[in-house]
């Protein structure tokens, strides 16, 4: 089983799965890949790559 990593903005744990190497943070309410790339998530549900 794969961990679950931190959020890479807060280094928290209110991390959850939504994709193969997807995890959404529920603190920072964006989304962030096993890169740490990190992408807000817009209105439509679309991904926007988050500036900081
Ligand atoms: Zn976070």
């Amino acid at each position: 089983m794969l961990a679950i990593p931190a959020c890479p903005l807060c280094g928290g744990r209110s991390v959850g799965r939504v994709g193969v190497a997807q995890y959404y943070c529920w603190d920072c309410f964006v989304e962030f890949d096993s890169q740490n790339r990190v992408y807000e998530v817009s209105e439509d549900g679309s991904l926007i790559a988050y500036k900081g």
